[in-house]
């Protein structure tokens, strides 16, 4: 492929949606520029390759596609089943599972088709059956009524918001928390680990229909051998959203114990975070769920995304590659390395370190909230999130944490090398920030003090860090 290919595809592509709404080709032109400018260590972020790009923008998005490979509702969808296709042998291949639903448009709805095949796999329940046996509109209220009293009042246990599980694992604000009734297990307050004792007892006092491993700022390893045991003594299905560290199970950082798929019953994930493929979803199961996994769409999910299941096949087919592996290795020798370099300078950091991608920062040792923190370290071109810390004191909104990950800044190539001046970065902007006053004249969570010429400093020391890093480097819009 000529080097320039790549700009040659971009640059067109911008040159006819100018000639239509020339906003929309500015917009993403400068959303380029801000990529290529900050020093993204948004945990969940990642720069997906201009292949995966590319095959989303064509005609895949005009097709309707519901149904399942070989058996839609739809006429003409014979290119479709062969995207579809591809891309659920490349994800069945690289992660080892016997089933692979890619059409989930996101990991929220991976979970959602998760939790149903479940309830209808595990739920004594007739009226389900019938429900499924019968069209729709033939349903009786009466009918309704017994499906709601079935299905309702099942029980899951799952990581804790605050210890870094995700809403979707039971928690009010999702529709998980009003489907189950949901419990959780936090972590040891001590260490800040999983105690699989604890979630044992959790377990055998409160008998759940599925246990949830899988976290979106939980900084370590979970052993997923041992969690499944738990499971199975209790008679749970032992379910994993790997959304986080799907990237990690692929480059095989995380195998044995720690590789989810030989454990679970049924794993989730996202498409988009280390995985480093398009937005979107996916759901790993055995013979015995697949069936119901298939129902995804029209069950919980809209019409099939093919152009996003096209992109899928490429990245799937990416991280096949060997040289995945090292990727995904990288990721965490540098978050170590960011560990290290933030231990070494007086941070706390919840567990006291990382064995994953992502590290969480207890910015209540520099005296702020996770939101101060977050804001001053985005006024000096450090892109983060603000996140509860366990049991934390400033609640969800305003947090004590700041959550940081390497999968973004290990594509652009940076290493090691670099992540002790990404600490140095981070610190500086921390120890010099100080919590401001409210109108009153009272703390306030929110307000900070920055000095704007040690913002603008730390702006410039990252751009030069980034700048023999340089993204997506064929790529020139002229
Ligand atoms: N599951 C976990 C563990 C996540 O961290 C996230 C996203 O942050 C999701 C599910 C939801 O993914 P999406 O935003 O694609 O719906």
């Amino acid at each position: 492929m000529p080097r320039n290919a790549e700009s040659t595809a971009f640059r067109s592509a911008l040159e006819v949606i100018r000639g239509v709404e020339p906003r929309v080709a500015d917009a993403i032109g400068a959303e380029l520029a801000d990529q290529r400018e900050s020093l993204k260590l948004i945990a969940s972020e990642n720069y997906a390759s201009p292949a995966t790009l590319l095959a989303m923008g064509n005609w895949f998005s005009d097709k309707y596609a519901e149904g399942t490979i070989g058996r839609r509702f739809y006429a003409g969808c014979q290119n479709v089943d062969t995207v579809e296709a591809l891309a659920a042998e490349h994800a069945r291949e690289l992660f080892g599972a016997s089933h692979a639903y890619v059409q989930p448009h996101s990991g929220i709805d991976a979970n959602l088709v998760a939790f149903w095949a479940i309830l209808a796999d595990r739920v004594e329940a007739p009226a389900l059956q019938r429900a499924q046996a019968r069209h729709v509109n033939d349903l009786t209220e009466a009918d309704w009524f017994a499906l709601r009293r079935e299905l309702g009042n099942q029980r899951m246990l799952g990581m804790s918001l605050d210890a870094g599980g995700h809403l979707t694992h039971g928690f009010r604000p999702n529709i998980s928390g009003k489907m189950f009734d949901q419990r959780s297990y936090g972590t040891d307050p001590v260490t800040g680990l999983v105690d699989y004792d604890r979630v044992a007892e959790a377990a055998r006092e409160f008998r759940p229909l599925v246990l949830v491993a899988g976290y979106s700022a939980y900084p370590r390893k979970i052993n997923f051998r041992i969690m499944r045991e738990i499971a199975d003594s209790v008679g749970a299905t032992f379910m994993v959203d790997m959304a986080h560290f799907a990237g990690l199970v692929a480059g095989k950082v995380f195998a044995g114990d720690f590789d989810p798929v030989p454990h679970a019953h049924i794993v989730t994930s996202t498409t988009h975070k280390s995985l480093r493929g398009p937005r979107g979803g996916l759901v790993l199961c055995g013979p015995e769920l697949a069936d119901q996994v298939d129902r995804g769409c029209p069950m919980v999910l809209g019409g099939p995304l093919p152009h996003v299941m096209a992109a899928k096949a490429v990245a799937l087919a990416e991280a096949r590659r060997p040289d995945f592996a090292g990727y995904a290795r990288q990721i965490v020798d540098n978050a170590q390395a960011l560990a290290e370099g933030l231990l070494r300078r007086g941070a706390r950091l919840v567990t006291g370190g990382t064995d994953n991608h992502l590290v969480l920062i207890d910015v209540t040792g520099y005296g702020l909230t996770g939101r101060q923190a977050e804001q001053a370290l985005l006024d000096s071109g450090i892109v983060t999130n603000r996140n509860a810390v366990p049991q934390d004191p400033n609640g969800a909104w305003y947090t004590s944490g700041i959550r940081i990950g390497t999968p973004a800044l290990t594509t652009r190539g940076l290493g090691t090398a670099e992540m002790d001046g990404t600490a140095e970065l981070i610190h500086t902007v921390l120890s010099q920030t100080s919590a401001g006053v409210g109108p009153d004249g009272t703390a306030s969570k929110a307000k900070y003090v920055l000095d704007p010429a040690v913002a603008d400093k730390v702006s410039r020391q990252a751009s030069e860090l980034l700048s023999g890093f340089p993204l997506y480097p064929d790529v020139e819009l002229g």
